[in-house]
């Protein structure tokens, strides 16, 4: 615990499991930095960049009362000065699900997570397991990058009905928002089958979508029972597992996923 940095990067707009990894750096290391940067480079053309929530002051006050020591707000032009060109790219573990979903958005958060690095040079930088594949990303830029840094996956912080916060929760209307827990009840009816022995990946695949199909304001963008370091789907379980999924209500598109 002596003299350990810990690093939290988020985009704002902070909820509960924003801050619950703030408390797990909070437990672990000395001083505590946060970054707050709703990064263009990840954001596809047609996505919600403009629109993304920006309560900066609120954000502030939420990280100074968790304790943060130092946060760092930077502008897009400081994060991306004219004549920027050097990206990172972390290419197969990219490539599947949210990187076929969202081409280029890997790419601009490994890139922005790179360059927190370097500007804070933290021992430690915690990520939340909501964004599994980001965390198998940044895992493996660590690695073959040789990064100085310990990264640690937070568990997902849910809501009372199993919807996963985040910060685009805050797009859903009333009626969008009770369908919303219809992921986490896709998630939940895999992982039972999961525990009374199911080991085949198609069947579990088949039972999220089928949950999922009761909700008519769900549209299915994929299910996936993938590998959680390398995110290549698996035809059948032996090992460690990640159950995931993204769906659109409405306007808003939402992920969430569970480790079997
Ligand atoms: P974001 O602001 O969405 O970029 O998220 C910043 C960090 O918070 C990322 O490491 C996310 O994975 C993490 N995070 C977002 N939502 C949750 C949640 N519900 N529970 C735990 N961590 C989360």
């Amino acid at each position: 615990m002596t003299g350990l940095f810990g690093l939290v990067p988020t985009m704002g707009a902070l909820h509960a499991g924003h801050l619950s990894l703030v408390e797990r750096a909070k437990s672990e290391c000395k001083y505590v930095g946060a970054s707050i940067f709703v990064n263009p480079a990840q954001f596809g053309p047609a996505e919600d960049f403009s629109a993304y929530p920006r309560p900066l002051q609120r954000d502030l006050e939420l990280l100074e009362k968790g304790g943060v020591d130092l946060v760092w707000v930077p502008t897009p032009e400081e994060m991306y000065p004219a004549r920027f060109q050097s990206w990172v790219t972390v290419e197969e573990v990219s490539r599947p699900l949210e990187g076929k979903s969202r081409p280029g958005h890997f790419r601009g958060v490994a890139t922005v997570v790179a360059k927190l690095f370097n500007a804070f040079t933290p021992d430690i930088a915690y990520f939340g397991q909501k964004d599994a594949q980001q965390l198998a990303v940044i895992r493996r830029m660590v690695r073959d990058l040789n990064f100085p840094v310990k990264i640690i996956g937070c568990p997902t912080v849910r809501e009372s009905d199993g919807l996963a916060m985040s910060s685009r929760n805050t797009y859903l209307g009333r009626e969008e928002r009770k369908a919303a827990a219809v992921l986490f009840r896709a998630l939940s009816a895999a992982k039972a089958l999961h525990t009374a022995g199911e080991l085949n990946g198609d069947k579990l695949r088949a039972e999220m979508r089928r949950v999922l199909q009761t909700e008519p304001l769900a549209v299915l963008e994929y299910v996936s029972l993938a590998d959680p370091e390398t995110m290549n789907e698996l035809e059948k379980i032996d090992g460690s597992a990640l159950l995931s999924m993204a769906v659109r209500i409405g306007k808003t598109r939402l992920i969430d996923n569970l480790i079997l």
